[in-house]
């Protein structure tokens, strides 16, 4: 066997072991709360992260991943497709510029950042120009003093976005998706998040998914109600630096 090959077998047995932990985070987290571990989907962060990564987690059973950066992202996703056809779902979680919305419908099954009309629109017109249909979350904004760059909309304003979602063609809207301010509170920041959740469920009952919880607080927002939690150190390992 070559080192190659090694090396490759080295990575899986470390991505199957952290993804074994993080499944037990889960699940334990579950039992606390008196909630099936079935309830929350395990999405995994692989931004940074090589297409060979993707590929380990496409063979150890896992079916989301998530992504940030467009230009990163939709080479990536042809390059694991090229060589393990996949019915992976692919999220987009980053902030999103209205000009690469084009780009971004043509690989992400699901855009999770969604925090502005202006993005909302710009997303619709593109899918309706693929002939495909993408899922959106709503973004919310759960900093007390929100910082340029990290995206999310205001609370207050959130309903009306979803409102203005669900109205556009080719975008479905299925739930709320926010990042715990760090260094923060995050059981007082998913409670707020819960509760913008529940009123735009009330509205549109089929906006069902919550999108809450990080490797370092996935056990706060599965008390909170998370139905989905985004992962990727405790998977993955530590993340180059961004660039
Ligand atoms: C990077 C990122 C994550 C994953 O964070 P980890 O701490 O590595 O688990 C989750 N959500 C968003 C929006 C991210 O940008």
């Amino acid at each position: 066997m070559d080192t190659l090959e090694q090396g490759s077998l080295d990575r899986q047995a470390e991505i199957e072991a952290n993804l074994a932990e993080v499944r037990a985070r889960v699940q334990s987290a579950c039992r606390a709360v008196g909630r099936d571990p079935g309830e929350v989907r395990l999405v995994v962060v692989t931004k940074t992260f090589p297409a060979s990564d993707v590929a380990i987690l496409v063979d150890l059973g896992c079916t989301d991943v998530a992504e940030n950066r467009d230009q990163e992202a939709g080479p990536k996703r042809a390059a694991v497709e090229s060589e393990s056809p996949t019915a992976m779902r692919w999220h987009m979680i980053g902030q999103l510029q209205r000009n690469k919305a084009r780009s971004v419908a043509t690989w992400a099954d699901i855009v999770e950042s969604v925090d502005r009309t202006s993005l909302a629109s710009a997303l619709s017109t593109a899918a309706v120009a693929l002939g495909r249909s993408i899922d959106v979350m709503i973004q919310v904004c759960l900093d007390r003093d929100p910082a340029p760059g990290r995206g999310g909309i205001p609370p207050a304003q959130a309903l009306e976005l979803a409102n203005l979602c669900q109205s556009l063609p080719s975008l479905d809207l299925v739930g709320v998706m926010g990042v715990a301010p760090y260094p923060g509170d995050p059981d007082e920041a998913f409670g707020r998040l819960a509760e913008v959740h529940a009123r735009i469920r009330e509205a549109h009952p089929s906006a069902t998914e919550l999108s809450a919880g990080m490797s370092g607080d996935l056990e706060s927002a599965i008390a909170h109600g998370a139905t989905q939690v985004r992962i990727g150190g405790a998977v993955l390992g530590k993340r180059p630096p961004l660039k």
